[in-house]
């Protein structure tokens, strides 16, 4: 029987359990499936590159604008 642990939540998920077959395979569930999705759509899984604290930055850029 094909084994795997999700890779979302890390819970052992089947392939096949019993006659019923997981449709979510290698995910434990749908939920999981999408989490996964979503991180795909995030750019999560991308190779964390170095992020600049320039928050700060642009908001005492808006700080100082005086549009009125
Ligand atoms: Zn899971």
């Amino acid at each position: 029987m094909k084994k795997r642990n999700c890779p979302i939540c890390g819970k052992e998920t089947f392939f096949q359990q019993g006659s019923e077959r997981n449709p979510f395979f290698p995910f434990c569930s749908q939920r999981c499936r999408w989490v996964d999705l979503g991180h795909w759509l995030d750019g999560a899984y991308r190779i964390p590159a170095e992020e600049s604290p320039s928050k700060e930055e642009s908001e005492s850029e808006k700080e100082g604008s005086e549009a009125e």
